[in-house]
């Protein structure tokens, strides 16, 4: 499978709302009525398709790539109410991209007859360029590390070792009481932090003697990410001032370097041994291990086709095509 993938949501619309749409979507492309601008992507999905069709389309294989040894990070990117945290954490009705994950994690470990498996999560916010720690609230501002051993890692971030779906969704609810939620001008709630979903998949080969580990392939750790990006929206678009216009520069200038970093890996400057930035931003340098090399990326980017979203929507396709 190709390493970067981006598709396109778009989230149902009022029936007021789609009498005026500006766009229309045709297969995998999507343009406006009055064709100023085109644009195509590797998957669109409408708003009649369900998360389970976006989760298939690309997540689930990532999940299993996962379970086999590589690290894969999946993004929900788009303004604030275009349905990002309705595509990754779901609804009572229809669970979203993290809870099929989860439950296809369990599933395949436990088919798994020659491997025994570890799993543990965690759970991390991005506020204001600060790193917190949703599932142990009192750790706050967590320094980013790096180790021969470790690799790059968030120091002190409490990892809970977890052993079915529902435990790791009972520590979810635990830290979602912990998010910070702001209030603008452009809607009553608007999330203002980027959140890391981390789980990581340890494994161990039952035929090997544990003494003798020389085949390299004797023990794995691998990382699957599921993001849940702040709004994209501009700063300037929500009235912000003082603290919000700050938290507005934050959210910017991190959505542009993980866009350059993108950008950099499907152009493929990594691997010809060319400088992508991840140390930028605390986004793209804590995900840094499961972005390049031999991991899996997915982007799902959330868009609404609601006329007075047109410039938000126009932005969020152009991130989405410089991904490509
Ligand atoms: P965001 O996280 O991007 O700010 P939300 O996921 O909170 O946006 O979505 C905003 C609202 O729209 C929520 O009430 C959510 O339930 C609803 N919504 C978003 N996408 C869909 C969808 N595909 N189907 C039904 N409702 C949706
Ligand atoms: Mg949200």
């Amino acid at each position: 499978m190709e390493r970067i993938n981006v598709a396109v949501r778009a989230r149902p619309l009022s029936q007021e709302d789609a009498k005026t749409s500006p766009w229309r979507i045709s297969g995998n492309s999507i343009s406006t009525t009055n064709n100023s601008s085109k644009f195509d992507f590797d998957r669109i999905f409408g708003e009649d398709c369900t998360t389970f069709q976006v989760y298939e389309a690309r997540t689930q294989e990532i999940v299993s790539a996962a379970v086999r040894g590589f690290n894969g990070t999946v993004f929900a990117y788009g303004q604030t109410n275009s349905g990002k945290t309705y595509t990754m954490r779901g609804s009572e009705a229809e669970p979203g991209v993290i809870p099929l994950s989860v439950r296809d994690l369990f599933r395949t470990i436990q088919q798994d007859v020659d491997r025994e498996f570890l799993l543990r999560m965690s759970y991390m916010e991005i506020y204001n360029e600060e790193i917190n720690d949703l599932l142990a609230p009192e750790h706050r501002k967590l320094q980013i590390h790096e180790s021969i051993e470790r690799g790059i890692y968030v120091a002190g971030l409490r990892e809970e070792i977890v052993a079915s779906p529902e435990q790791v969704l009972h520590f979810m609810e635990f830290g979602e009481s912990h998010r910070h939620i702001g209030e603008t001008n452009m809607n009553l709630y608007s999330s203002r932090s980027h959140t890391i979903f981390r789980m990581i998949i340890e494994s161990r080969d039952k035929n090997e003697d544990e003494d003798i580990n020389n085949s390299c392939d004797a023990v794995r750790v691998s990382v699957l990410n599921l993001v849940d990006l702040a709004g994209s929206e501009r700063a300037a678009k929500t009235g912000a001032e003082g603290v919000r216009l700050r938290e507005g520069s934050h959210i910017n200038k991190s959505l542009m370097t993980l866009g350059t970093v993108i950008k950099k890996l499907s152009e493929g400057v990594e691997s010809q041994g060319g400088h992508v930035p991840y140390r930028d931003s605390k986004l793209t340098r804590i995900l840094q291990p499961a972005l390049g090399g031999n991991s899996n990326t997915a982007i799902i980017c959330n868009i609404t086709l609601a006329q007075i979203h047109a410039d938000e929507t126009k932005s969020t396709l152009q991130f989405a095509s410089r991904a490509l």
